[in-house]
């Protein structure tokens, strides 16, 4: 889905996606089509997108490997500019920079893949750190048992981890 600066009004356009046609490919597993708004605006000679993401998907937890259930929420402001005509014979393709407060997008032609600004910031509002629950016991070192669903029968004692050392110590 590609908006060309020329078919944006000068009232801006707003539109939102609730079909799921932009999740690209397999990488993150999504439980619905979510729901997108863009909103473009033309600023001088720049575009300025602003836009939110809600897209419910299932994330693996890095304690106990479980999937778990987790609403990615994201709102983002994005720049968009034109490369100046040298620049953009040398590259070819869009150029995406980190700007200090705002994302500023350099691009080649006037236009904007809007899939592609939601596919990425869907990547960005998957969580670092994925865990199911903040209390996840995750899996015993031991056998791998889920602790989250059973104690398993590997004694305290029977490890030589510091760590379960420790547990005894505050138990005696
Ligand atoms: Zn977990
Ligand atoms: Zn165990």
């Amino acid at each position: 889905m590609r908006i060309k600066w020329d078919e944006i009004p000068a009232s801006g356009l707003l539109f939102s996606i609730d079909d799921g046609s932009w999740i690209p490919g397999k990488e993150v597993e999504c439980q619905g089509p979510g729901m997108c708004t863009v909103s473009l605006i033309k600023k001088g000679e720049r575009v300025f997108l602003t836009g939110s993401l809600r897209l419910p998907v299932v994330l693996e937890c890095d304690r106990c490997l479980d999937s778990f259930a987790y609403n990615l929420a994201e709102e983002f402001e994005v720049f968009f500019e034109l490369l100046a005509k040298e620049d953009a014979a040398a590259s070819g393709s869009d150029h995406f920079c980190k700007g200090s407060e705002l994302d500023v997008v350099y691009l080649a032609e006037p236009s904007i893949d809007i899939f592609s600004v939601l596919a990425q910031q869907m990547y960005l509002a998957v969580p670092e750190k994925r865990l199911c629950s903040d209390k996840c016991l995750g899996l015993c070192a031991e056998c791998g048992a889920n602790l989250n669903r059973r104690p398993c029968d590997c004694a305290v004692g029977v490890s030589t981890s510091p760590f379960n050392v420790l547990a005894k110590l505050k138990i005696q």
